[in-house]
């Protein structure tokens, strides 16, 4: 049926091929230029919805708005009967044995342009953002003296990057200590046009008033919801937009109330904390885990559960030898993964065996628990947290979607967390994070069928075989962010090209 469907659209292309007209005059694509107009054509396109792809079509994007999707069919019939034509742009790119997608939405990330300390070109993240596809930043946390300019220039064209939604950490400079003063904070943030705000170690009494205040300023609250004073229970009940990582949701479902811990424990010393929190959903109770998530969903508090970043907690030598690490990983970022309980997050001294054990029985319970709050209705969105624990910018987002497929979901679910679910955490869920007319220009083209291999949105591509062959594939094409289109390989080059001056720079400073 497919092939007799597809034979028929050849005819149809031999036909149009030997008519008479001339062919529109395009161009392909430039790398970071944007046209007033551009045309993906022959794209199948997974729209980001959790629906079934198809196509293909020819998309029309006028400056930085998809304008119009044709259905490829119709404009066959169309140019059979005469009257139609196929859509005609400054630019084009042909998406055959492509898929279009929207752009990824990172919703939890930091932009980052140092580390310990130690200074890292801003482009190097965000090139890699870029290049993996990313086309939307949710912040959660870096100084906001830098990143609204740097948001403001990405906005007006001048940086290449994705969209920055930028939510700075609640508790810096300093930790407002009293409900009084986290209403004067939540003011002052709204001042100095933060996009949210996000909470961690806050006490409950601040927790309430901030969301009180950030409700009534319209200003949206994630929550690293770390073991503290409060829980998944405090989130439900005033209205925190979504819960980050995962510590909350099981210790609010521990039947003691609070884990069991030795006693030595000090949860200060991250060997100590990342240690046990391998053992904290082991000691949810199963149904009041059910009641949590259950309230969760009927409070509308989305999760994004960030899986990547305790992978290495997991496994630890798989997280060490990432094969991107060869030519993409700078020798910043290289040192502060090293271990060290000055660095948050490089906390594997003394990392053992049984660790990992405890940890791969982890993520077993918090995968169903993510599945189970999936199916009462929950929203997940995708976060990778990089820059920490072994972690790279943009890879970790697609490390992040491979970890949601071990944890059950269909690849369809898993591109909705990535795209439309994270446009709806963003309340951007009218113009981003779908592939449809009248919403942004924000699409990635990619090499190859994430439905059949997530693999294909590394940036750096994967193996397949081909006629016999093994043959290297996939990788993100173009990543068009409103209406610009960014070509993934030239991206990945300029990476390379910034971490190998970063090494030769770092190799001659130690002679
Ligand atoms: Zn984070």
């Amino acid at each position: 049926m497919l092939n007799t469907r597809l034979h028929c659209f050849a005819g149809v292309a031999l036909l149009l091929a030997s008519s008479a007209r001339p062919a529109p005059a395009q161009t392909t694509a430039q790398h970071g230029k944007r046209t007033a107009s551009l045309v993906i054509r022959n794209a199948l396109v997974i729209d980001g919805t959790g629906t079934p792809a198809s196509g293909p079509y020819d998309i029309l994007i006028e400056n930085n708005r998809i304008t119009r999707m044709y259905p490829i069919a119709d404009a066959v019939a169309a140019v059979i009967g005469g009257q139609g034509n196929r859509p005609k742009a400054d630019a084009e790119i042909d998406a055959r044995g492509k898929y279009v997608l929207p752009g990824l939405i990172n919703a939890h990330a930091h932009v980052q342009d140092e580390r310990a300390g130690v200074p890292q070109e801003q482009d190097y993240e965000l090139k890699i953002w870029l290049a993996s596809g990313i086309t939307s930043v949710r912040d959660v946390g870096s100084d906001t003296r830098k990143t609204i300019p740097l948001r403001e220039k990405i906005a007006a064209g001048e940086i290449a990057g994705p969209r920055l939604f930028h939510y700075p950490f609640f508790i810096a400079p300093t930790i407002p200590a009293t409900p009084a003063e986290a209403r004067a904070r939540v003011q002052d943030l709204k001042k100095a046009g933060v996009d949210g705000i996000k909470i961690t170690g806050i006490k409950r009494d601040v927790m309430e008033a901030m969301l009180d205040e950030a409700h009534k300023l319209g200003l949206r609250v994630a929550h690293h919801a770390a073991v503290e004073e409060t829980n998944a229970w405090d989130d439900i009940k005033f209205g925190t937009t979504s819960i980050e990582h995962w510590y909350g949701i099981p210790d609010a479902a521990i039947p003691d109330g609070v884990q069991n811990f030795p006693a030595d424990f000090n949860i200060t010393d991250e060997t100590h904390r990342f240690r046990y929190a391998g053992h904290l959903w082991r000691e949810a109770d199963p149904a009041r885990l059910k009641d949590v998530l259950a309230a969760m969903v009927k409070a509308n508090v989305a999760w994004v559960p960030t899986l990547d970043i305790y992978e290495a907690s997991r496994d630890l030598q798989r997280a060490q030898g990432q094969p991107w690490f060869t030519d993409y990983l700078h020798p910043t970022l290289e040192e502060y993964f090293k271990p060290n309980p000055m660095n948050h997050g490089s906390y594997f001294i003394g990392w053992t065996s049984v660790d990992e054990a405890f940890w791969k029985e982890n993520y077993q319970i918090w995968f169903r628990a993510l599945r189970d709050f999936e199916r009462m209705g929950g929203t997940i969105a995708a976060g990778d947290d990089a820059g920490f624990i072994y972690q790279m910018y943009g890879f970790g987002l697609i490390r992040e979607l491979e970890l949601e497929q071990e944890a059950g979901f269909p690849a369809l679910k898993i591109l909705q967390h990535a795209t439309s679910n994270g446009a709806k955490v963003l309340g951007r869920e009218d113009d981003l994070g779908r592939v449809r007319v009248g919403w942004l220009a924000d699409l990635i083209v990619v090499n190859g069928n994430p439905l059949e291999n997530l693999k294909v949105l590394y940036p750096t591509g994967t193996d397949a075989v081909k006629d016999g062959k093994i043959v290297h594939t996939g990788g993100v094409e173009w990543t068009i962010k409103d209406g610009i289109p960014y070509h993934g390989p030239t991206l990945l080059k300029e990476v390379k090209d910034i971490v190998a001056r970063a090494r030769a720079r770092r190799a001659g400073e130690k002679r």
